[in-house]
């Protein structure tokens, strides 16, 4: 699961939470943001293989840090926490839902993974792994991705009140994340060695996540001077 990730991350925000696109961004993919650095790091291993699965080149033998599913549940209160504590510190609205809204977005990454991944989630360290495998079948897995993110930006949109410029750039921003989607899933490439794969996924999510923060920014100039 790649642009599908986003999807919830479009869907949790709205006018009453009040999180940040941006932050939510960072929610949804938390998982593979530790998973990226400690494949970085040599602690978590990684294989690219061309066709590994038909949808993906990645194979994630050993990532029970990560993506095991004790470790996502503690990575997602450790998130909900620390959304909590900087909130606080920094004086930023914390509406009562909002820790646990910054839970389960990173927790959604699991259970999306569950969908896409073969049998590479381990359930506790690297033992007992589940996978639906949805990988092994390329164009179901790309039209669920891009359903996703098409019903996360429908409501995005329905949910939060913005200028009609913003609309404008929040629905460019899905298309580039299709074309990202459609690159990856269809367009042939040789594979990376595991270190650029991983330093890959650290650029371009980080990328999604200014974008996310940019968008945001679209048509707020005059309203944001109000003392
Ligand atoms: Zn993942």
């Amino acid at each position: 699961m790649f642009v599908g990730h986003y999807s919830v991350a479009f869907a949790c925000r709205t006018e009453r939470n009040r999180i940040p696109l941006w932050v939510l961004f960072v929610a949804v993919q938390f998982l593979d943001y530790v998973w990226a650095t400690l494949v970085l790091l040599g602690i978590e291993k990684l294989r690219v293989i061309k066709g590994f699965t038909a949808g993906s080149m990645l194979d994630s033998y050993f990532h029970p840090y990560s993506h095991s599913l004790i470790m996502a549940v503690i990575w997602s209160a450790v998130a909900a926490f620390v959304y909590r504590t900087v909130c606080g510190r920094y004086g930023r609205y914390c509406s009562k839902a909002a820790p646990l809204i910054i839970g389960l977005a990173v927790f959604s990454h699991w259970i999306l993974d569950l969908i896409a991944h073969p049998r590479d989630l381990a359930i506790y360290d690297n033992r007992w792994k589940v996978g639906f495998g949805l990988w092994n079948y390329r164009d179901p897995e790309f039209a669920l991705e891009i359903a996703l993110l098409a019903g996360g930006i429908v409501l995005y949109l329905a949910r939060n009140a913005m200028p009609a410029i913003r609309k404008g750039a929040v629905i460019a921003f899905g298309l580039v994340l299709v074309i990202v989607q459609i690159g990856d899933t269809y367009v042939p490439r040789t594979p990376l060695t595991d270190k650029t794969t991983v330093m890959g996924v650290w650029v371009f999510y980080t990328l999604f996540v200014l974008i996310a923060f940019g968008v945001e920014k679209i048509g707020t100039r005059t309203k944001s001077i109000t003392p």
